[in-house]
C-alpha cells in the first residue's frame, strides 16, 4: 500500500528531524518539513496532506503546474515551494501556485518574478535567495562578495526582493556542493543568513538539508529541510 509506504517513510523522517534538534538544543516546532514530491504523482501529494504535511516542494515548473492543479482538484490543500532552477518566462507560471520560490539568485530573475507577482496574484509571495556555497558562479546561487556578474551579486539581488512590494524577503537557501562536507557547506550558509539578516531582520528562513544531511543542517540552523527520497523513496533516475 503506498499509504503505508509514505507514511513510514514520514515518520523515519519525523523521528531523523527530533533526533536532529535534541541533538542541537532546538524545538522541531523551528523545522519546517518540506516534501520534494518531484517525480511522484498528485496521488502521492494527497496521501502526504491527508497524513498531516502541509508543505510540498517541486523543482520544474512544467510538472508542478499541473501537478499542483490536479492537487486542488482532488480537494486537497499544501503549500507549494518551488526549490528548483527558474527561468524567467516561467515567473508567470509559478506565481500562479507557489507559496514560497527557494531559488532566486539573479536581479533580473528576482525583477520577473515581482513582475509576474504584481500581475498575477493578490498576496505577496515568499523569496528565499539561493545561495552559492563554492562561489562557482557556473552553477545555482547568488554569489557572495566580489562577483564578475553583478547580476548574481546576494547583496543585489537580496536588495531587489526586498524593495519588490509584491515579493516578502524570507531568507536564504542552498544545496551542499558535491565536494564539501554538509557541514562545511552548511557553517557557511550560517555566515551568509547572519549577512543578510544584519540588512534585513525578518528574512530569518534558512532552507538547508535534504534526505542525506538533514542532521547537519538542522545542527546549523536549518528552518526548512527540503526530502523527497527519505520519505517518497528513491526517485528513477532524471534524464
Ligand atoms: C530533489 C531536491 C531535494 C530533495 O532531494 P532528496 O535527496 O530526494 O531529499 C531538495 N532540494 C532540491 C533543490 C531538490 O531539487
Amino acid at each position: 500500500m503506498r499509504e503505508e509506504e509514505i507514511a513510514a517513510g514520514l515518520a523515519a523522517v519525523h523521528e531523523r528531524i527530533g533526533a536532529a534538534c535534541a541533538a542541537a538544543g532546538r524545538d522541531p516546532g523551528e523545522v519546517t518539513l518540506v516534501v520534494v514530491t518531484k517525480t511522484y504523482p498528485a496521488s502521492d501529494v494527497q496521501v502526504l496532506a491527508k497524513l498531516g504535511v502541509t508543505d510540498v516542494g517541486e523543482n520544474r515548473d512544467q510538472e508542478a503546474a499541473p501537478k499542483a492543479e490536479e492537487v486542488a482538484a482532488l480537494g486537497a490543500q499544501v503549500r507549494w515551494h518551488f526549490v528548483g532552477q527558474l527561468q524567467r518566462n516561467k515567473c508567470r507560471s509559478v506565481v500562479g501556485y507557489a507559496d514560497a520560490v527557494h531559488s532566486i539568485d539573479g536581479v533580473r530573475l528576482a525583477r520577473a518574478l515581482a513582475g509576474a507577482a504584481q500581475r498575477h496574484r493578490e498576496r505577496p509571495l515568499d523569496v528565499l535567495v539561493q545561495v552559492s556555497i563554492d562561489g562557482d558562479p557556473a552553477r545555482g546561487g547568488a554569489v557572495v562578495g566580489a562577483t564578475v556578474d553583478p547580476d548574481r551579486d546576494f547583496d543585489r539581488v537580496a536588495l531587489t526582493v526586498a524593495e519588490a512590494a509584491p515579493l516578502r524577503l524570507a531568507g536564504v537557501m542552498a544545496v551542499a556542493p558535491l565536494h564539501w562536507s554538509p557541514e562545511a557547506a552548511f557553517e557557511r550558509l550560517t555566515e551568509v543568513s547572519a549577512r543578510l539578516r544584519a540588512a534585513h531582520p525578518e528574512a530569518t528562513a534558512v532552507s538547508a538539508g535534504m534526505s542525506a544531511d538533514l542532521e547537519a543542517a538542522i545542527g546549523y540552523g536549518a528552518t526548512h529541510v527540503r526530502i523527497g527520497s527519505a520519505v517518497l523513496g528513491t526517485r528513477p533516475k532524471l534524464r
